[in-house]
């Protein structure tokens, strides 16, 4: 048995023993997520147990390293991994920000000191965290935003607005851009990280049409940030925040797995659907769907040794949520007058209508697609005027 049979045999082994039965149900609504923090709410018994197993063997984030809490597998085993949780259905023991996004900037520009201390707490799922990146003005040109930190010695001062802070009023700490020097536009930005209750920080929730409140506006007055919570360089924060863009955009382009890339034809088709046109459509989505699961493959493959385009994630992030976006359009169609009830039994409170309205943000959180597509086209196509 090769070395990788075996460790998928010790992974399976290991979920038969440790994963719960109500974890291997599908997640219906925002309470079967496991978010994590100091005020998190477990739902019931089998959530802690299942995210307590997964952090004592640093499951939560297996591919980050044994130091940082992690389990230390390699790319190969961590897709096992994903496998294996996959074949059973398991629940993400955790969802997190810090997993997603923060983390992997700490680990390439994090001090050691910030990496034991934050990524441990991230693995553990101790404490939540929410992204203070854009500001009323400033979505798709980020760099142009305007909270600033006034330097007071071994502290700044920031004061400032964000906008479409997801989570902002559940989250303990933020991962801010902040501006640090007002004459320089790209290399006057900084990366600092703050606990939510500091003074001078509010929120403000945001409704959308999904029914949903995730979204928050949130406010600084001379909040108060010691020198020592910046990651990376003085006025260097664009860089730590384009690497985090990047991880972002991979998270919401489903491309490490999730239900986009699974198969809707047959499932629909179980329940009889007569329409050829929709059926032709379904066939083509399934067909698409499979493609896109084949590029993420590749990229991942190419990420590996080292030969990963920078601009991958720009085109993993314009294909996998226009796909998504297809994927709830079909299954609204195929749905009929049923999919649209919005509080009934049979549909679940809403489910199909209120995922097909989220899908509707995916194309514009963390970077719209016709940004997407200026990118692809200048960096990937390297079209002339682009
Ligand atoms: C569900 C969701 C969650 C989010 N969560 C967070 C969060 O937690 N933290 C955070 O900081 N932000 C968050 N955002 C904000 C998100 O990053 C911004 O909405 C996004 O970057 C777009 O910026 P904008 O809304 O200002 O739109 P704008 O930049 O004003 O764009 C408006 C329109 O103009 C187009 N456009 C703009 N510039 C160009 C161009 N150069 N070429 C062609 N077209 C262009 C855009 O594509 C878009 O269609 C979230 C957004 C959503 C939808």
């Amino acid at each position: 048995m090769s070395d990788l049979e075996s460790f998928r045999q010790e992974i399976r082994t290991w979920l038969e023993a440790n994963c719960p039965a109500e974890m291997r149900e599908p997640v219906r609504d925002e309470g079967d997520v496991c978010w994590g923090g100091r005020n998190f709410q477990f739902k019931n018994a089998a959530q802690k147990a299942w995210l307590e197993a997964c952090v004592a063997k640093g499951y939560t984030v297996p591919d980050w390293p044994r130091a940082y809490g992690g389990a230390g597998m390699s790319p190969a085993e961590a897709k096992v991994w994903r496998e294996e949780c996959a074949r059973i259905g398991a629940r993400p023991p955790l969802s997190s920000f810090g997993i997603w996004m923060l983390g992997p900037a700490l680990l390439k520009f994090g001090t050691e000191e910030q990496k034991v201390h934050y990524l441990g707490e991230i693995a553990r799922g101790e404490i939540r965290w929410c992204q203070g990146y854009s500001e009323p003005g400033s979505g798709s040109d980020l760099v142009s935003l305007q909270t600033f930190g006034e330097d007071q010695g071994d502290h700044w001062v920031v004061n400032g607005q964000k906008i479409w802070t997801s989570y902002a009023d559940k989250a303990d700490w933020i991962f801010c851009l902040v501006r640090t020097d007002k004459a320089n536009k790209y290399q006057g930005i900084s990366f600092l990280l703050f606990d939510m209750t500091t003074p001078g920080v509010t929120t403000k929730p945001i409704k959308l049409i999904s029914g949903n409140s995730p979204f928050c506006e949130t406010f600084f007055d001379n909040v108060v940030v010691p020198k020592t919570q910046i990651v990376g360089d003085l006025n260097r924060g664009w860089d730590v925040a384009k690497y985090l863009l990047g991880h972002e955009r991979e998270m919401i382009s489903g491309a490490g797995g999730g239900d986009r890339l699974n198969a809707i034809g047959a499932i629909v088709a179980r329940n009889g659907l007569e329409d050829p046109i929709l059926r032709a459509e379904l066939a083509m989505f399934d067909v698409d769907a499979l493609a896109y699961g084949c590029m993420g493959e590749k990229f991942l493959d190419e990420a590996k040794v080292g030969k990963a385009h920078p601009a991958q994630p720009n085109m993993m992030k314009y294909a996998g949520t226009e796909l998504n976006k297809r994927r709830h359009e079909l299954l609204m169609s195929a749905g009929g007058a049923t999919a649209l009830e919005w509080d009934s039994e049979r549909t679940s409170g809403g489910t199909p209508a209120r995922s097909w309205l989220r899908t509707k943000a995916n194309s514009i959180e963390g970077g719209t697609s016709e940004v997407m597509l200026n990118v692809i086209a200048k960096r990937i196509l390297d079209l002339p005027g682009a």
